[in-house]
């Protein structure tokens, strides 16, 4: 059996930044499972894994366009610190979560502290990021019915919703 539409798989990875920082790996939680060919994880590295087997290792380096994409300076914004609330005490690198007009919650990162107010960035962490991916393939298997009518990978102890 190989990676192809609508078999679940299951990699081991490691994603690591151009620096070779590691940004994310799936060392600890076991291997991360996905439905291929549904868009459930990012398209170059869909595309890295197809035709591979069970214990193939891969590689894939996804440009920020095909990742989380460029860094949007309209995202970068300032407001003052009395809007974070009185029990906010904002840090560089700490990230909070703001309410858009339309009511979405969006994680924000404190990217500056000044006087009165605070630099925020709505940019996802990984956006502007070239994201370098090394694994292995961990197992393939077929889809199930649910999970072929649901989209998504449903995981060894079932699910709920
Ligand atoms: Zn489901």
């Amino acid at each position: 059996m190989q990676v192809e539409k609508d078999r679940v798989v299951a990699i081991e990875y490691i994603l690591k930044d151009d620096e070779g920082k590691v940004l994310d790996q799936s060392g600890g939680r076991g291997p991360l499972e996905y439905l291929h060919g549904h868009g459930n994880i990012i398209d170059g590295l869909e595309s890295a894994l197809a035709g591979k087997v069970v214990g193939d290792a891969f590689e894939a380096t996804i440009e920020p366009k095909d990742g989380y994409g460029e860094l949007d300076e309209t995202r970068v914004f300032e407001v003052p610190k009395s809007e974070l609330g009185p029990q906010v005490k904002p840090q560089k690198g700490m990230v909070l979560t703001m309410t858009a007009p339309s009511g979405t919650r969006i994680p924000v990162t404190v990217v500056k502290v000044k006087l009165d107010s605070v630099v925020l960035d709505g940019n996802h962490q990984l956006a502007g990021k070239r994201l370098h991916f090394s694994g292995t393939i961990a197992g393939i298997r077929k889809a199930t019915k649910d999970e072929l009518s649901h989209r998504h990978a449903h995981g060894a102890h079932g699910h709920s919703h």
